[in-house]
């Protein structure tokens, strides 16, 4: 499609799929511009050399039950860089104790209590058993904070314990203040069709989501670490990328849409057929607070958290005192720093190596800013002193990494998916215009993808509706917009 410009904002995984699915749709001559406010591609992706091993300090993994994820890493050739965890098996550190997370739950929420009875006191394992006989009042389609739900029918063990520091994984909240139908939407839909408790709820879930063909990994990710899927993206997507330049307006024009980028004293335009807009909330609020308010609102209800990852090469030695398990979770109670470490070298086979062993610390929950004001030299110290206090270690690591995350990632509050409703609503009333990214339907890489491609698709048959008006109407084309006579 020759004369077509379509303007990309934001290059995260949502922003280069856009990007990337729109050339495959539109073919060579169509004009994408993929516009982003840092000087870096891949936004939440990022892979940096640690002690000469790759370590993704953004996204580390991806959910490969979902499909978007694997069929894009296939598509764009990157098949045999995929790679599996090992079996080295991830813990939970609560009340001064680390235990095997139980596996069969959903996000902590088990179907049977005596999933997670090892990792409660007596008192809490009766209390979660003692969960199905509660009286249950639900109304289809009703929303609520997950943990305050948990803590009044199963009791604050079960909360604090398991579903607070996995849901702090995920999403860097706490279980208090995020919604149970966009973070565990199965549960809901259960919930919505009669189960009579939750533990009833997440019974029917877990056997609903339970593959076919059994066992098989949950996560993938790939040899040489994300980067090389941001680099495939861009290179599929043959885009002219604008670096440095944040979008600080958008407006509508007769003929598609203006984009104001940089800072005001050197502000640009550039005008387009059509706009992606892949930005998280705060900057989709921002964007479009002019020409489509209620929209903005929409964003607007979208909370960010910050967080940051810290990597640490240890000198080899110390791989005799790291555990054997593939991370450890940390309860929110402990009062580390810490939320997270992963073990990179025992949880991936290709991140280990003869002269280091890889470490990696997740810091930050929502709400819990003070954790992450601190310079990059002290959040190192404060890594190494609670990993000291969790295995022992004390070696000098032989080089370091800290990337800072600030609102990476989306809250998902109790009304999130009526928020996003509202948001999509007011999207598709708007000709040209499409939104992807995290704070629709997912936070993981895959739904992520899912969201760019809807987006990508969605613009594809604008313009080809356009153009199909034009040729009835005999208009011409010109650059960076369509004219009627
Ligand atoms: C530390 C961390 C670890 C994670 N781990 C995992 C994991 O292991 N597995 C998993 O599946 N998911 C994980 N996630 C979640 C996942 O990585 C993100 O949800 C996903 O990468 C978000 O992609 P995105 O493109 O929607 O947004 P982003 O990656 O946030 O990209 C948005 C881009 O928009 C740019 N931008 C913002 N405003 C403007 C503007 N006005 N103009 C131009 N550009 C703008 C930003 O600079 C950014 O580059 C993790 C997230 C974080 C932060």
């Amino acid at each position: 499609m020759s004369n077509t410009r379509v303007a990309v904002v934001g290059a995260g995984i949502s922003g280069l799929t856009t990007a990337y699915r729109l050339r495959t749709l539109l073919g060579p001559a169509a004009e994408i511009m993929l516009i982003e406010g840092s000087r870096r591609l891949g936004g939440a992706l990022r892979t940096v050399e640690l002690g000469g091993v790759a370590l993704d300090v953004g996204a580390e993994a991806f959910l490969v039950r979902r499909p978007e994820a694997l069929s894009l890493i296939e598509e764009l050739g990157l098949g045999e860089q995929l790679r599996y965890p090992t079996s080295a098996a991830p813990t939970v550190r609560a009340v001064g104790r680390t235990m095997p997370l139980p596996i069969r739950t959903m996000l902590g929420l088990p179907g049977a209590a005596a999933d997670v009875a090892g990792l409660l006191s007596a008192q809490g394992a009766a209390r979660v058993a003692a969960e199905p006989t509660m009286p249950l009042r639900w109304e289809a389609g009703r929303d609520a904070a997950v943990g305050l739900l948990l803590r009044e029918r199963a009791g604050d063990e079960l909360v604090d314990r398991l579903v607070d520091p996995l849901l702090g994984g995920v999403y860097a909240g706490r279980a208090d203040a995020l919604g149970l139908r966009a973070t565990l939407p199965a549960v809901a839909t259960a919930l919505d069709r009669g189960a009579g408790s939750l533990l009833a709820a997440a019974s029917v879930a877990l056997t609903a989501g339970r593959r076919p063909t059994g066992g098989g990994p949950v996560f993938g990710t790939l040899s040489g670490g994300f980067e090389g899927l941001v680099d495939a993206l861009v290179a599929g997507a043959a885009v002219c990328a604008r670096l440095g330049r944040p979008v600080r307006g958008l407006a509508r024009t007769p003929h598609g849409w203006r984009l104001q980028l940089g800072l005001t004293s050197e502000a640009e335009h550039l005008d387009a057929d059509a706009v992606v807009l892949a930005v998280p909330a705060p900057a989709l609020r921002r964007l479009l607070a002019d020409p489509l308010p209620a929209a903005s609102a929409a964003a607007g209800r979208v909370e960010v958290a910050s967080s940051a990852v810290v990597g640490l090469a240890l000198p080899r030695a110390a791989a005799q005192a790291l555990p054997e398990s593939s991370g450890v979770l940390v309860a929110a109670s402990e009062l580390l720093s810490v939320k997270a470490f992963t073990f990179s070298g025992r949880k991936w086979a290709h991140a280990r190596s003869a002269q280091v062993v890889l470490v990696r610390a997740s810091m930050g929950r929502h709400g819990e800013a003070r954790v992450l004001q601190r310079d990059d030299a002290e959040l190192v110290d404060a890594v190494r002193a609670d990993l000291a206090a969790l295995t022992g270690i004390t070696a000098t690591p032989v080089a370091t990494v800290v990337a800072r995350w600030g609102g990476g990632l989306p809250q998902y509050a109790p009304g999130h998916l009526d928020a996003v409703a509202a948001l999509e609503r007011e999207i598709a009333g708007s000709t040209g215009l499409a939104v992807a990214g995290a704070t629709l339907h997912g936070v993981g890489l895959p739904a992520c993808i899912g969201t760019a491609d809807t987006a990508a698709r969605r613009i594809v048959g604008y313009l080809n509706d356009r153009r199909a008006a034009n040729a009835v109407r005999g208009g011409v084309e010109v650059p960076g917009g369509t004219m009627g006579p």
